[in-house]
């Protein structure tokens, strides 16, 4: 089987992965080291920013786990397919936080709640009081300027796009075998423009539509999908961003929108739409669509998978990886084996 019904064989079985960096992710030793511990824990796809230098990273964090697997007697038996995530202008994933310094009264409530340590207290030391977001962390979810009680200090900025195909081809060249497009957003005509140019970019493998239900009713997301589905026939992924990037919580509650989206866009395609669950994703996702009799090819998680590792600078990273991916596909599909892993020392503190 070529890449593509490799991948098509696991969305047909349900048994997709994946780990997401972060669109806006550009923290390379923080995606080399994502892609390494998911890449033994049993990750399908490694979900990262559109960057050549990123794509390359995550690739060494994969090559890294391919020479440590034996360590642990894993198999790795799916090696993960980088994905490169782009997004429209307006959409939450790709734009980047600015904080107006002269309005700015300086209270840190953005500080201490920034998931990514994006606005740095290192920074403001170095800077005096000027509070400063660093581009390559930020993630653009919103939370400083939900909690910011200040009128207009904090805007949100979106790169140029003018090379986009350029930039897609070389992350292609450089190990990426799929793309992404993050389409949050009301307007049909230029969305679909850009799915257009992505699919005659990448006509061989599977793209990613990702959509939510903040900008579109259900009528639009239906309107949405069968456009998208005439562009790249059956090589469409919708991920069902339940709630953007709002992952973080263990609980039902925290995963319920995505499979809600799930159900409305599967009832309205008969379960024909290869479906990833996100937004919200958990260890619970999985057990919640199928309590709820919803159907889905994959589960994609961010926050969660990322936050439940942070801080671990041991084998323990591994383990609770593991346990992550286990929850959401079946475990005979990601190792041969885990006895001896107890036993084992993959060097991660070393490395990481
Ligand atoms: S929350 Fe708003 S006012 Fe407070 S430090 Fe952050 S940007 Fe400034
Ligand atoms: S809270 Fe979110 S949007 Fe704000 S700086 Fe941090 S990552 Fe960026």
């Amino acid at each position: 089987m070529n890449r593509y019904e490799i991948l098509k064989s696991l969305l047909d079985q349900g048994q997709v992965f994946k780990i997401i960096c972060g669109a806006g992710n550009e923290d390379i030793d923080q995606v080399k080291r994502l892609s390494y511990i998911y890449t033994l824990a049993g990750a399908t796809i490694i979900d990262v920013s559109a960057n050549v230098d990123v794509v390359k990273v995550a690739i060494e964090g994969i090559e890294l786990a391919y020479t440590n697997a034996s360590l642990y007697d894993i198999t790795i038996k799916t090696r993960p397919y980088i994905m490169v995530s782009v997004g429209m202008p307006g959409d939450p994933h790709v734009r980047k936080a600015y904080i107006d310094t002269n309005s700015c009264e300086e209270c840190g409530k953005c500080l201490s709640i920034c998931p990514t340590q994006a606005i740095d207290t290192k920074r403001l030391v170095s800077w005096g009081t000027d509070y400063l977001v660093d581009t390559k962390l930020c993630i653009g979810c919103g939370k400083c300027s939900n909690i910011c009680n200040t009128d207009s200090v904090i805007s949100y900025r979106y790169d140029d796009r003018k090379l986009l195909k350029e930039n897609l081809l070389q992350c292609l060249e450089s190990g990426a075998e799929l793309i992404e497009l993050h389409a949050a957003i009301g307007e049909h005509r230029d969305s679909l423009l850009e799915w257009e140019l992505i699919n005659s970019i990448n006509p061989n493998n599977f793209n990613s539509l990702c959509l939510d239900r903040i900008n579109l009713d259900n009528v639009n997301l239906k309107y949405r999908i069968e456009e998208a589905r005439k562009i790249s026939g059956d090589k469409l992924i919708i991920q069902a961003d339940g709630i953007p990037m709002s992952g973080g919580g263990g609980t039902f509650n925290s995963t319920l929108q995505t499979v809600a989206m799930a159900d409305i866009i599967n009832k309205e395609f008969d379960n024909n739409i290869y479906l990833i669950l996100s937004g919200g994703t958990n260890s619970l996702t999985k057990s919640l669509a199928q309590d709820m009799g919803v159907h889905f090819n994959g589960v994609a998680i961010g926050s969660y998978a990322r936050k439940i590792i942070k801080g671990c600078v041991d084998d323990t990273a591994i383990y609770i990886a593991t346990d992550l991916v286990e929850s959401n596909i079946d475990k005979h599909l990601i190792w041969d084996t885990k006895t001896t892993m107890t036993d084992k020392n993959s060097g991660l503190i070393n490395l990481f």
